[in-house]
């Protein structure tokens, strides 16, 4: 009975390798024949100012409109374009198209304070040696002023190699861009390390916030990421704010800014745009 059942574990291991090779090489097929077709699209999710309540700015996120399988995010398609480095022509694509779009929402929606845009770099593109050139040109084409444009990287990625990680960020910070370290409390501690790094903003992982609600140990947490953020000179985004008490709790600690499904999911630029219509204030 052992050897039956230990021979069906084994048929049932291999059938499912199999099915993830495939599914592997259909997807990497499908990524490469989705940069011709251009079945990538941007959704914008709100960055909302907590002083003010109002629309500070937009985070890009990537979708893939894929014609079978329908909307695929991103967790399920950018581990594979890193592989095959199909990431490269993505991100440039990417950062184009955010860039094109803020640069004509600010036109459309001036204010004091102009609308940023934060867009997410992957590792394989921070380790590109032209990665400040490819900005630069992207900010010539799409006439965007490079202090509207944030960066982010995640703590993981800053911390792999500090040194070569300071240097690269000091210039793209000499193009006066933002830059902000994404999912920070996540990674290994970079602790030692912040304060080296030019950053302007910590991004607070949503799993700090998710649980910060019962005034419990996580509430502490992001109550002592923001204080280490602002002794440091940084301004704090609290991603993942669900509810009206996080968002209570987050301005009670004097947090900048906050991203969540409680203000908005990501939208189609077609609804940001008209979010931004109705110029609302939470
Ligand atoms: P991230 O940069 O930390 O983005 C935040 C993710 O949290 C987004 O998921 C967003 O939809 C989700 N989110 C925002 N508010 C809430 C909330 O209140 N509750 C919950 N449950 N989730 C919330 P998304 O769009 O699926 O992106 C996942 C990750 O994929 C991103 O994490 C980022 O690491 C990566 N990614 C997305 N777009 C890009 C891109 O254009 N380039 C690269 N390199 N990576 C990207
Ligand atoms: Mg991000
Ligand atoms: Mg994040
Ligand atoms: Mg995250």
């Amino acid at each position: 009975r052992a050897k039956a059942s230990g021979k069906a574990r084994h048929e049932v291991f291999v059938t499912g390798m199999r099915v993830q090779v495939m599914t592997r090489l259909q997807l990497e097929t499908d990524l490469r024949r989705a940069i011709e077709r251009q079945e990538f699209r941007l959704h914008y999710q709100p960055l909302i100012s907590l002083q003010t309540g109002k629309i500070a700015g937009f985070e890009a996120l990537v979708r893939w409109q894929h014609p079978e399988r329908g909307l695929v995010p991103p967790n399920d398609f950018i581990p594979v374009a890193e592989e095959t480095d199909l990431i490269i022509p993505m991100g440039q694509w990417i950062t184009h198209e955010a860039c094109r779009q803020l640069h004509l929402w600010q036109e459309k929606f001036p204010q004091e304070q102009p609308l940023i845009v934060s867009v997410n770099l992957s590792g394989k593109q921070f380790s590109q040696p032209d990665l400040v050139e490819q900005i630069e040109q992207t900010l010539q084409d799409t006439g965007l002023d490079g202090r509207t444009l944030k960066l982010e990287i995640t703590e993981s990625m800053a911390m792999t190699d500090v040194e070569s990680t300071i240097a690269l960020l000091q210039r793209l910070k000499a193009l006066h861009l933002q830059l902000s370290i994404d999912d920070f409390g996540t990674g290994y501690s970079s602790l030692s390390y912040l304060h080296r790094f030019p950053t302007n903003t910590i991004k607070v992982d949503r799993s700090f916030v998710s649980r910060m609600g019962d005034e419990g140990e996580d509430a502490q947490i992001v109550q002592t990421i923001i204080i280490l953020g602002h002794n440091l000179g940084m301004d704090i985004v609290a991603e993942g704010v669900e509810t009206a008490e996080q968002l209570a709790s987050l301005r009670g600690l004097k947090c900048e800014y906050g991203q969540g499904f409680f203000f908005s999911k990501p939208l189609v630029a077609e609804a940001a745009e008209a979010l931004l219509q109705t110029d609302p204030q939470w």
